[in-house]
């Protein structure tokens, strides 16, 4: 009897890159036309911000906007078409190889370990809690941070929208196509949103705004009933009676599984320079879950399409193929 031999040959991308937003899907595009192995580990417990964004209206060449969903999938399709390979896995940890040498990194997901050259985190940003008594409680009970999943359920209902912010003036915009009013409660008494959404949320007869206010709680059993409410000035406390509320008081990264391995800043963005690069050499990081003063579409693809170049340039350098 022979005995089977164990398949020890390690298979290794040129790079990994860990996210499917704008800024991944363009890093994908990048690698697979510089012919770099390409593999993008897309996360099963996270998705991307534009995904679930109704209309997108500030990116060129969509002068009537575009479904966050639908230009996704183009991207997607794009990345595809250059001979990127999806896999739809959380990515747990990277660390050095323990293989041979230590210029592959090993990205280790549930039950399987990939190797690669180089890797790109894009792995993005979520929605921050607001941290008050019943949310958690009422989460899917009226408590939501997607407007476009859930706006539909609060037809002809009042709903309130927490923050000030581009995300908290879009969805509340979003919102007014179902619900009967929405009033935004802002902790300052001027938005931090872009001036034409600032424009549209005050000319609107479903939306009013509660200035220089935090939401303290959410009441309610067993469905939203209502939030309790601190003027910060008049050091006054109300309840306002509404059936949903829609939190969006920013992002916080998705990095914890970089945290050991690469500098990041006090807020968890990654740190890395204007190539992309991150603290460790093969490892770049791009879109919402880096460090920058802006977050759009836009420089989401920007970033992915910087750190795809750096990538390869690294690959090429180790490989020694690259163009001098
Ligand atoms: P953001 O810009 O960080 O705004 C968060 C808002 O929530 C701020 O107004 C903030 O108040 C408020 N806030 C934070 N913590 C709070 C708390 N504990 N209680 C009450 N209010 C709180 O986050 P975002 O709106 O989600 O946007 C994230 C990024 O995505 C930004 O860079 C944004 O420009 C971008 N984005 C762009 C678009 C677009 O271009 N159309 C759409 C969506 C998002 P303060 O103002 O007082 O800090």
């Amino acid at each position: 009897m022979t005995k089977s031999k164990k398949d020890t040959s390690v298979f290794i991308y040129d790079v990994i890159i860990i996210g499917a937003g704008p800024s991944g899907l363009t890093a994908a595009i990048y690698a697979s036309r510089a012919r770099l192995k390409t593999l993008l580990l897309e996360g099963l417990s996270v998705s991307s911000q534009a995904l679930v964004t109704d209309k997108i209206e500030n990116y060129p060449g969509f002068p009537e906007g575009i479904n966050g969903f639908e230009m996704i999938g183009k991207f997607k399709k794009q990345a595809k078409l250059f001979g990127t390979e999806f896999v739809a896995e959380d990515v747990n940890t990277i660390h050095p190889s323990k293989w041979q040498d230590t210029n592959i990194w090993q990205v280790d997901v549930k039950d399987k370990t990939y190797h690669s050259i180089s890797v790109i985190i894009a792995s993005g940003a979520q929605f921050r809690a607001l941290g008050v008594e019943g949310e958690k409680r009422l989460l899917g009970r009226g408590v939501s941070y997607c407007a476009v999943c859930d706006g539909a359920f609060f037809k002809d209902k009042n709903v309130v929208v927490v923050g000030g912010g581009d995300t908290a003036a879009e969805e509340a915009l979003f919102l007014t196509r179902f619900a009967k009013k929405i009033t935004l409660i802002h902790r300052r008494d001027r938005l931090r949103a872009t001036r034409i959404l600032q424009e549209r949320i005050f000319s609107n007869k479903k939306t009013d705004i509660v200035w220089n206010s935090v939401v303290n709680e959410i009441l309610g059993e067993t469905k939203v009933q209502g939030v309790r409410v601190t003027d910060l000035k008049a050091k006054k406390e109300t309840d306002i009676s509404c059936d949903g509320v829609f939190i969006f008081v920013g992002l916080v990264p998705n990095t914890s599984f970089v945290k050991d391995i690469i500098k990041l800043d006090k807020d968890g963005y990654v740190i890395a320079d204007s190539k992309m690069k991150t603290s460790r050499d093969g490892i770049f990081a791009c879109g919402d879950c880096r460090q920058t003063i802006l977050r759009q579409v836009v420089t989401a693809c920007g970033d992915g399409a910087f750190a795809a170049f750096s990538a390869q340039q690294y690959v090429d350098e180790l490989k020694g193929t690259a163009y001098k």
